[in-house]
């Protein structure tokens, strides 16, 4: 089939190479000059959530800490904002949060394969690390953390549950003063670069043939009839004035996959999904003192911070901004901005004193997808020929090559492997009424 995929972020390159794999032949329309440059250009390096990281459940915006939960609000919400947060309360709820994770999970492990795949057949670097320790700062913090490692022993996954001084003593650069609760490793999972890995990807697609991207156009809108899906197109920034009429593409079927681009496209054919965009911040700073800096990537659980080691720099990204949607697509205001950077300053101060020049950081900020349920939006929809991968969290850009392995399958009508609890909980149409 020829498939037209919307969306050159990590989840827009995944499912063409899936597809590829599949035998389609895939075109890739992305309104930037090359590939990972929305989301997926400013992600923190963790591959695969794991329960103690996932953006819902129990340490997820715990409204007992007020302010020092990680999450900035911006006062003034509209109704929309107000619901998503109320619905993502409810995952605060043990009983929720393990059933929606017990969801999640075989997506996840299929995404681990997905990638092990690549990975056999192309033997890309892109600088994988293994080994995450996830630390915890007060008791209460502690107990709310209690069913992510309920999980972690339900789910078999290697972990070792740590006091502050073993925490310490596997990564010196942590100091035991003032104290902390304690930290959990774990050293089957890894970081690794996703704009990078998304570049390699492409490449290897350049190489092989069959898919072909187009640059710098615009998607406006999605047809639909019964013999054909079709997109529209801007005209090119450079087209000469009198040519400036809409191009058509036509394909068998359209994967939307355009991250943040996707909600109006979808909502236009009549599909709005109550899919929230947070703003996220970076800081990439160069490492100030190497005998203080850490050999492990770090996650603050509660803050969601996540601050991990790259060559000679460091990569310390969270400080999510809640605001009502229609403000993410505007600057944000400087005052939260300076808010958000120095959430994460102080993160790093906090964990890893002196490691990194935070005065020499280079800072960045990208709107990232959250659905109101945690997860992923991955299925076919309203129409045989319009299929949907998008909002894989904060935490999941490891997860955009299992998904993309789905849409192959749905595309293909071939079997997806997943259990059809997980399809239901993906399926973009799981929001209506
Ligand atoms: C600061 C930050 C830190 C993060 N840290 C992590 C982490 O540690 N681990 C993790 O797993 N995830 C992390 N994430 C999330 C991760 O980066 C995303 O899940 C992932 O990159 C999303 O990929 P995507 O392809 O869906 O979206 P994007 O990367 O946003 O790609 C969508 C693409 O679609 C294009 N597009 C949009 N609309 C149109 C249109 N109409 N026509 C043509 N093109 C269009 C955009 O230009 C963009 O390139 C982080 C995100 C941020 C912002």
């Amino acid at each position: 089939m020829d498939v037209i995929v919307i969306g050159g972020g990590i989840a827009g390159v995944a499912t063409a190479y899936q597809l590829r794999a599949a035998g389609h032949r895939v075109c890739v329309i992305e309104r930037h000059a090359t590939v990972a440059q929305g989301a997926t250009y400013g992600h923190s390096g963790a591959v695969l959530p794991t329960p103690l990281d996932i953006w819902f459940g129990p340490t997820f915006m715990p409204h007992r800490l007020g302010a020092k939960n990680g999450v900035i609000r911006k006062s003034g919400f509209n109704r929309a904002a107000r619901g998503f947060v109320r619905r993502l309360a409810a995952l605060q709820d043990p009983a929720a949060f393990s059933l929606q994770y017990s969801r999640l999970r075989p997506l996840i492990e299929a995404s681990r394969e997905a990638m092990g795949e690549i990975e056999a057949r192309h033997t890309f670097d892109f600088e994988q690390a293994s080994d995450l320790l996830y630390l915890v700062r007060g008791a209460a913090e502690w107990q709310l953390a209690g069913t992510a490692l309920e999980l972690l022993r339900q789910y078999d996954m290697p972990h070792q549950v740590l006091g502050a001084a073993q925490c310490a003593a596997l990564e010196p650069s942590i100091p035991t003063t003032p104290e902390f609760a304690g930290g959990v490793q774990l050293s089957g999972e890894r970081t690794a670069n996703c704009p990078l890995f998304a570049k390699l990807l492409k490449q290897a697609l350049d190489l092989q043939g069959g898919v072909t991207f187009q640059f710098g156009r615009e998607v406006t809108a999605l047809r639909f009839d019964n013999h054909h899906a079709a997109v529209e197109l801007a005209p090119p920034l450079d087209a000469a004035p009198r040519s400036r009429e809409v191009d058509v593409m036509r394909a068998d079927a359209v994967v939307v996959a355009a991250g943040a681009g996707s909600l109006p496209l979808l909502e236009r054919v009549g599909l709005p999904l109550p899919l929230h965009p947070l703003r996220l911040h970076t800081l990439v700073a160069p490492i100030a003192h190497e005998e203080c800096a850490p050999h492990r990537a770090i996650v603050d659980a509660v803050k969601r911070i996540t601050i991990t080691r790259m060559n000679h720099r460091l990569r310390i990204a969270g400080a999510a901004v809640l605001q009502s949607a229609s403000q993410t697509s505007k600057p944000l205001d400087p005052a939260l901005s300076e808010e958000a950077l120095a959430l994460l300053g102080q993160a790093t101060h906090d964990w890893i004193p002196g490691a990194a020049k935070i005065s020499a950081a280079l800072a960045w900020e990208g709107v990232k997808l959250l659905s109101p349920d945690g997860l992923p939006v991955v299925g076919n929809a309203l129409h045989p020929r319009l299929f949907v991968n998008l909002g894989h969290g904060p935490a999941g850009w490891g997860l955009a090559c299992g998904s993309a392995g789905l849409i192959a399958a749905l595309i293909s009508g071939t079997p997806s492997g997943l259990p059809p609890d997980t399809l239901a909980a993906l399926r973009p149409e799981r929001f209506r009424g």
